[in-house]
């Protein structure tokens, strides 16, 4: 849009300008994730860039940004040589294999002190930059590592790889960068639906689009596949001290690097950052294969010299496959706490992300149905996170003739008891309330944190003691001694006695907690506390009562007694009703009071403050000030109401850092919304 005629002075500096704007857009964008403008007006400001270059080509430079894309197609690509060999690494599996790795180091050099460099390992592809004076002239391929292929055009298209340096210091001489080309993960799924509209087979994983569009010969393919570029070495002319500060100095160049990576005083500090990517990695939004350990001082790198076409000092750690096979051997029914039947398949054990794992579940029975999984069928199983494994799809090319589809049974596997099916139709459940497997859910989630909270007793101590007999119902908790724990497996006569202690520590209860652990239907968390606060107050229970007190106090409540409540809608309400009409749940009652379990009223300091009484508040996102459960107790001991849901009924929506879904539904219902600023201003704490 040159609509008035400028002189090439003005021209000349226009241009000028405009080039370092872009590029200070660039950095903030790709090296720190910062979002300065939009892409509508970083998209004008090359444009009017473009035509100005246009009318006066005397001004265009290689490093301009109008240079990245434009090159012609190329007929194959040039092979050259690298300034100094592209070197691999040696791999390894175990932190054992690290270990070993250290001990050869520290006996080629025994008299020196090193630290680590840990590095993610993302799966992409690796490829050498040379900057020439601050210009990048030169791109290529690892290749054989002595001579890899020239793709320069190509990599002038990765927005995140400057094409000039930043820095006064480094306008002088050659710098090599290295580093690796990938495509985010975003950007793998939004090809791989744009392919499916087009009908075109899906590209299997990120890596291999990286590679092959990198390896195009017409630049404007490469250009079209948003690749990105992260750095992970750099050779100065000068000397740099250590791995951790040639990161620091990449991106002061202009590079991105990796935020996550770490320096690790010793291996001990390694193996935390290894066990944690190897949990979090699912998080990324890249692929990664595993980390680099690096010794850190570069001195001691250089002395340890090379072995083979590896660096001695640097090695990479291989995470553990995600994926494996297993043939379903039966498959069985889980009984949860509310009776839910779950089926899972027990496999041939197989080593899965480093540990054996011998079942995976299969979720419900429509699950089974859409992948037609049956018995003796050989799997395809994966593990995300830390969480049991589940079944992927079948190799159906495996299948035995005589597998048959699998059909869930009619009767529970523990019980006996008819099994019936929820009127939506995904879940089956057992009826009885006597179940077996029912009852020792219901014990672990009594002992566990989401009930009593009693330190120790797990679910697994609570399945010994339930199948040694020593508990049947919550009460028998209550009367265990140290001589009936002590003979169990895993006990010593310290861990009994320790045990014992914990349970007596739990003898005295407030109500919210005694309520969860019960497992009143749809009560907990926040609903418990309300629920707890409104019954204390309306039943006018003295300062500590017993289970039994607070069965008498409530036997005559009705479903709108509840509903006063203003957590507690009908349904709620009526769970609550049936819970406490319930003869077994009375018994038990009168059992929690006989064997000493007391109930101990909440001391509230109440200061009503009359803009947050009776109001009601979601949390959403980070709070600086307080922990989410500190805001809580502040809205609590102001007379107003925290919830753990949005709703029509709430009051203010408190907005911090990272907030998610609720924000949205929030938004949605119009309800108010509070900067963590504003809602101190609210509760007169600033
Ligand atoms: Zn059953």
């Amino acid at each position: 849009m040159l609509e008035k005629k400028i002189s090439k002075q003005e021209a000349k500096e226009r241009i000028e300008k405009l080039r370092e704007l872009i590029d200070k857009y660039r950095y903030e964008y790709h090296v720190h994730d910062r979002s300065l403008v939009s892409d509508a007006v970083n998209d004008s400001l090359k444009r009017e860039l473009a035509e100005l270059e246009a009318a006066f080509p005397e001004f265009v430079t290689p490093d301009s940004p109008t240079q990245r894309v434009g090159g012609e197609p190329l007929s194959e690509f040039q092979k050259v040589r690298h300034l100094r060999p592209m070197l691999s690494l040696n791999d390894c599996f175990t932190f054992e294999e690290l270990i070993d790795w250290e001990e050869r180091l520290k006996k080629l050099l025994p008299n020196t002190e090193w630290d680590y460099y840990a590095e993610l390992k993302i799966d992409g592809l690796a490829i050498s930059l040379i900057y020439d004076n601050g210009l990048l002239v030169r791109a290529a391929t690892r290749g054989d590592g002595a001579i890899g292929e020239d793709i320069t055009q190509n990599i002038k298209t990765i927005e995140a790889i400057p094409l000039r340096l930043r820095g006064k210091a480094y306008q002088k001489g050659t710098i090599e960068v290295r580093g690796e080309v990938y495509l985010p993960n975003e950007e793998f799924e939004k090809l791989n639906q744009e392919r499916k509209k087009a009908g075109l087979a899906p590209f299997a994983n990120p890596r291999n689009i990286a590679a092959g569009s990198v390896r195009q010969l017409d630049p404007k393919v490469t250009a079209k596949r948003r690749l990105s570029f992260m750095a992970w070495d750099l050779f100065l002319e000068k000397e740099v001290a250590t791995h951790a500060e040639k990161h620091k100095i990449l991106e002061e160049i202009g590079f991105k690097v990796n935020k996550n990576n770490q320096r690790c005083q010793n291996l001990a500090e390694v193996k935390k950052f290894l066990d944690y990517w190897q949990v979090h990695r699912e998080k990324l939004p890249y692929q990664i294969d595993g980390a680099v350990i690096n010794v850190n001082l570069e001195r001691a790198r250089e002395a340890l010299g090379i072995v083979g076409k590896a660096p001695r000092g640097s090695i990479a750690y291989k995470f553990a496959a995600k994926e494996a096979t297993s043939v379903i051997r039966e498959i069985k029914l889980q009984v949860g706490r509310t009776g839910i039947l779950t089926p899972v398949a027990e496999l041939d054990p197989v080593i899965l992300a480093g540990t054996t794992v011998s079942r995976a579940t299969l979720h419900n029975a429509e699950e089974i149905k859409k992948k037609d999984i049956r018995e003796k069928d050989t799997v395809i199983i994966r593990k995300a996170g830390d969480i049991i494994p589940e079944v992927v799809k079948v190799i159906l090319e495996l299948r035995p003739k005589d597998a048959k589809p699998f059909e869930m049974p009619k009767n529970c596997p523990v019980c006996g008891s008819k099994i019936i099916r929820d009127p939506d139709g995904v879940y089956y459940r057992c009826p009885n309330k006597n179940c077996f497997a029912k009852r020792l859910r219901m014990l672990a989630h009594f002992a566990g944190k989401n009930g009593l909270d009693i330190e120790g007793l797990g679910p697994k101590i609570i399945e010994q003691l339930f199948n040694a007999g020593l508990i049947r119902d919550a009460s028998d908790i209550f009367e265990l001694k140290e001589g009936d724990i002590e003979p169990l497996e895993r006990f010593a006569e310290k861990s009994a006695q320790n045990l014992v202690n914990a349970i007596a520590a739990r003898k005295q209860v407030p109500l919210w907690r005694f309520l969860a652990a019960l497992g009143v239907p749809h009560v907990g968390g926040e609903t418990a506390r309300a629920l707890a606060f409104f019954i204390e107050r309306k039943a006018k229970l003295t300062k500590s009562y017993t289970p039994y007190q607070l069965w008498q106090a409530l036997k005559d409540w009705q479903e709108t007694d509840f509903q006063e409540i203003p957590e507690v809608g009908p349904i709620v309400a009526q769970g609550i009703k049936n819970f406490f009409v319930d003869k077994e749940i009375q018994e038990l009652l009168k059992k929690l009071s006989e064997v000493g379990l007391k109930i101990i009223k909440e001391e509230r300091k109440l200061e009503i403050n009359p803009s947050v009484y009776n109001k009601t508040f979601v949390f959403t996102g980070e709070l600086k000030q307080f922990s989410r459960e500190e805001a809580k107790e502040l809205v609590r001991s102001l007379g107003g109401r925290p919830s753990d849901s949005v709703s029509s009924k709430t009051d203010y929506l408190v907005v911090g850092e990272g907030a998610g879904s609720k924000l949205e539904k929030a938004k949605a219902l119009n309800v108010r919304l509070l900067s963590e600023e504003e809602f101190l201003k609210l509760v007169g704490r600033t």
